[in-house]
């Protein structure tokens, strides 16, 4: 070969390359393909995560959160509370925090505190935060009520800024540990949740367990990798009350939550932080309910971990770093019931004040995360997934917020314990959350 014909061929690989690498790019969606548009850089993804202990002092006497019959002070700690937390920054400047706590839920104070203090002093926007709770009902009350004694109420204060500073630690020391990264997302499925809305056998409903009812057995799981493929982070999303334990128990605990954080977490060698987020389970209870056996806490949260280490296992990350967030308040007219409906009663309702609905959106690459501050019930959750132009879409709930259970039109017809204590008026939410969010999403996809 002459170096003519050398030279000739080297352009043409060069030319080859160009259209392999263009190509693919635009196929990922990083350079859009007409050559009038401005090229976006392709910016490479950095994650940092971290854990840190928020269980409460041993001999604190903090009344337990969850079931309204249990008023007195915890007797034990069973297993430890974590706050975890997952950051990621696309190296210019762009920068989001996904947190979990193991509580009940995050009020709307304990939200504004945190998100205040994450953007003075960690540097990130808070639209650009999702907190959420694991929804355990076996960890302190956070929210003050006016039936605490003075004792009480100081102690809950306490504990209240040693988890907003848990909040902040655990972001901070995500931040400090930013490394290239990869995310990937897989899903999974597993038989740890039911329908609770049960037929009481006298033409009502109630708690309770109804297999034949509407229930997604979806686990999500978005995985972040360092550069040799060793996990940072493993986010879980499922749909369940985190209530394997009942009134009855009286130990602090992170229930089937914190047992499938920790099984991930002990699986990877205790090198990767392993979250746990609620998907819409407003309606949704373990198959074990309300008791009091640890057993059960254990093995459904090893099916949720088992399921999620599989899924993860199998996913292959990109280190493409498109971080977009929004958020919107939605608004839904208030009501108050006024009275228990008996069975083939009509229940009554009360005018009170509007219900406003934080939603959060942050997108990462292909992948939707859609926060919700309430207890969303499940057929919000699936249609949001149907509708919705990612295909990976995740509802993380109990988010930025807390205003309580968030049912279907079509669920009012079923009054269970969801509608009673729902502070929002048929015929709102279901609309509000999903266009609320396709809104957000309609220029992004
Ligand atoms: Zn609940």
């Amino acid at each position: 070969m002459n170096r003519l014909n050398l030279l000739n061929l080297l352009n043409l690989l060069n030319l080859l390359n160009l259209i392999l690498v263009t190509g693919t790019a635009a196929l990922a969606g990083i350079m859009p393909l007409s050559a009038t548009q401005p090229r976006e850089p392709v910016t490479v993804l950095r994650a940092g995560a971290a854990r840190v202990d928020i269980t409460p002092a041993a001999d604190a006497s903090l009344p337990m959160s969850g079931y309204a019959s249990r008023s007195e002070g915890f007797t034990a700690i069973h297993d430890n509370l974590h706050a975890r937390a997952v950051v990621i920054d696309d190296g210019r400047g762009r920068r989001a925090a996904i947190l979990t706590l193991e509580i009940i839920g995050v009020h709307e104070a304990l939200w504004e505190a945190a998100a205040a203090r994450l953007e003075r002093e960690a540097g990130i926007a808070r639209d650009h935060i999702l907190l959420a709770a694991v929804h355990t009902h076996a960890a302190p009350t956070l929210a003050p009520a006016p039936t605490m004694t003075p004792e009480v109420a100081q102690q809950r204060a306490g504990y209240s800024r040693k988890v907003e500073d848990a909040v902040v630690a655990a972001v901070t020391n995500a931040v400090s540990a930013l490394q290239p990264a990869t995310v990937g997302f897989g899903v999974g499925k597993a038989h740890v949740n039911t329908n609770r809305r049960a037929s009481n056998g006298e033409g009502g409903w109630m708690l309770g367990n109804n297999p034949d009812g509407v229930s997604d057995k979806t686990v999500a799981v978005i995985r972040f990798d360092d550069t040799r493929g060793e996990p940072i982070a493993i986010l879980t999303n499922y749909s369940v009350h985190a209530t394997v334990l009942g009134s009855a128990n009286r130990q602090i605990s992170a229930d089937l939550a914190g047992a499938a954080s920790r099984a991930v977490e002990r699986h990877y060698a205790g090198a990767v932080v392993a979250p746990w987020t609620s998907a819409a389970a407003g309606d949704q209870d373990p198959l074990y309910r309300v008791g009091t056996d640890f057993r059960n806490v254990t093995a459904l949260g090893h099916i949720l971990a088992d399921e999620v280490i599989r899924v993860a296992d199998g996913i292959r990350g990109s280190p493409r770093a498109r971080i977009v967030a929004r958020q919107t308040i939605v608004s839904c007219p208030g009501k108050r019931t006024v009275q228990t409906p008996a069975p083939g009663k009509p229940y009554t309702f009360e005018d009170a004040d509007p219900v406003p609905i934080r939603l959060s959106l942050l997108v990462i690459n292909d992948m939707a995360l859609a926060g919700v501050s309430g207890e969303v019930l499940t057929n919000i959750g699936l249609r949001l997934k149907r509708q919705s132009p990612f295909n990976r879409t995740v509802m993380v709930t109990h988010c930025n917020g807390s205003v309580g259970y968030l049912p279907d039109d079509a669920a009012y017809e079923h009054v269970s314990y969801e509608i009673t204590a729902s502070r929002v008026k048929p015929g709102c939410a279901e609309d509000a959350i999903v266009n609320g969010f396709l809104e957000m999403m309609a220029d992004l996809f």
